[in-house]
């Protein structure tokens, strides 16, 4: 960012620089409340998220910051558009525009209740209770309507909160994006389902976490992970979060009954960290350094978990990986076994643990249940039984109680309300950028084969990473593939690989 002749651009880039620290803190806050802080720290925590966040927006929204721009403006529209500099200026404007018409108590106000409303939830999923819930969700949509309130160019309220996750993503393309996608996953479940496959989970077994955390490890050790830069802890809940390219922490969590639980998730928060631990060093501590968005960043995690993790050349290498560590347990399974095994469809109660043709359907359902509870078509007390009969038309399961079912994500406990979606544009990204990747890369899969994933990730790096926020996801899809946002790739991927491993009918 160097070289700049405007001598407002360094105060700007200067204030920005603060503001990063300042998110680096709010990350490491969160690090710690999900890995180590005890359960009674939770109030405590909370006022000090609060009032960081106080901090940040004072910083975000200062008059200063409009002064700069409005000096910098002019400046900008003489350079090159895709320069850094002209870049920054307009990423800066669009954060300023969106914080400056938040009032600082609200701003406040919102983040001690997400604080708070993951307590309000932790609670209820533990006793299985909505009850416990039901005023903490509605203290979040009381909230998310008073923010909406503050913007008036958005055709619906539903894309203020959207556009927070997923830049310039509106409901009314949504809608017909996730209908397109539900049309053809709805048949292909069920096509999976007729195939009548002996189903077997390959990595159930008995398998001691300290054992599991040493082969994971291994594992993501020969993807790119090294000890220098990368923490892997345990949490209730798998996450990834960094403090800049250098200090990349993902967590996991092993379940001693089930591999797939610790080795799938941490391919995936890898992906995370990856994309994190990729962004050009120049962007430190900048505007163009943070996230672009969430779908992006989840096409990330989704293409080591589940296009290459569970490719058949990747998983055939993933295999020979495991069996020395497990040979007992894993000795007898062979490649193909291996490949069906993590590849199979089933429809299940527990997003996080759904298979990759089912996970979409989840994401559909929450999406919706959402749009509608902000628009006011559902009432928060009618929630959990919309929710089950959702997952009973959607996927045909039966939700036992509500800590399998409504309670199971906290995502609405902590406020999350227009980040659903997210993961399944995630899917549809990564499938995208995948086809071509493997256009740009011919013998991809052989280097996969051998657990060689120099080239994909340097591809990832030059093309995806490195860019930072520079462009939004659209126009990096765009760039990157020539393509707008489209299912049928997802779709394609889905039907060949399911093919291939024999998990739809011949035909
Ligand atoms: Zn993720």
């Amino acid at each position: 960012m160097a070289g700049t002749a405007h001598p407002s651009y360094a105060a700007l880039c200067e204030r920005m620089a603060e503001l990063a620290d300042l998110s680096a803190i709010g990350g490491l806050l969160f690090w710690d409340r999900s890995t180590m802080m005890p359960a009674g720290g939770s109030d405590t925590r909370a006022h000090a998220c609060a009032a960081l966040e106080r901090v940040s927006h004072q910083k975000r929204t200062h008059p200063e910051v409009g002064r700069l721009l409005a000096e910098l403006e002019p400046w900008a529209a003489e350079l090159d558009p895709d320069c850094d500099e002209a870049r920054t200026v307009r990423v800066v404007r669009r954060d300023f525009e969106k914080a400056r018409r938040v009032p600082e108590d609200l701003a406040a106000d919102i983040a001690r209740a997400d604080s708070l409303g993951e307590d309000a939830w932790m609670k209820a999923r533990s006793a299985s209770d909505f009850n416990l819930f039901r005023d903490a969700l509605s203290h979040h949509l009381d909230l998310r309507h008073r923010y909406v309130a503050c913007f008036d160019d958005f055709e619906h309220p539903y894309d203020v909160l959207l556009d927070d996750f997923e830049q310039d993503l509106r409901l009314s393309e949504l809608r017909p994006l996730f209908s397109e996608l539900q049309a053809a996953l709805v048949p292909l479940v069920a096509s999976a389902a007729s195939a009548g496959t002996a189903r077997r989970n390959v990595l159930a077994g008995t398998f001691p976490a300290g054992d599991q955390r040493a082969a994971v490890l291994e594992v993501v050790k020969q993807l790119g992970f090294d000890d220098e830069h990368w923490r892997l802890d345990p949490s209730a809940h798998p996450f990834a979060v960094a403090q800049g390219p250098q200090d990349v922490r993902v967590t996991t969590m092993y379940d001693e009954s089930d591999l797939s639980v610790s080795l799938y998730s941490v391919l995936h928060e890898f992906g995370h960290g990856l994309y994190e631990a990729g962004v050009a060093p120049a962007y430190s501590r900048t505007a163009l350094g943070g996230l672009v968005s969430l779908g992006l960043h989840e096409s990330q995690s989704r293409m080591w978990e589940n296009v290459i993790g569970r490719s058949r050349p990747f998983s055939g290498w993933l295999l020979s990986v495991l069996q020395k560590r497990f040979p007992e347990q894993l000795g007898a399974v062979d490649a193909d076994t291996f490949f069906r095994g993590v590849n199979d469809v089933e429809p299940s109660l527990i997003r996080i643990f759904a298979d990759e043709t089912t996970y979409n359907l989840h994401v559909l359902l929450r999406t919706d249940l959402e749009s509608r509870l902000f628009e006011g078509q559902l009432t928060v007390d009618e929630l959990p039984a919309a929710f089950d009969d959702g997952m009973h038309s959607l996927l045909g399961v039966e939700v036992p109680d509500a800590a399998h079912g409504v309670l199971q994500d906290i995502h609405w406990g902590a406020g999350l309300i227009g980040y659903f979606p997210t993961y399944t544009l995630g899917n549809l990204m990564a499938a995208q950028f995948f086809a071509q990747a493997e256009r740009d890369l011919p013998g991809l899969q052989e280097d996969l084969a051998r657990g060689d994933v120099g080239r994909i990730r340097q591809w990832l790096r030059e093309n995806i990473h490195a860019h930072g926020r520079k462009y939004s996801s659209r126009e990096l899809l765009r760039r990157v593939t020539g393509e707008e946002l489209r299912v049928d790739p997802l779709i394609g991927y889905l039907r060949d690989k399911l093919t291939a491993a024999t998990l739809l009918p011949a035909g």
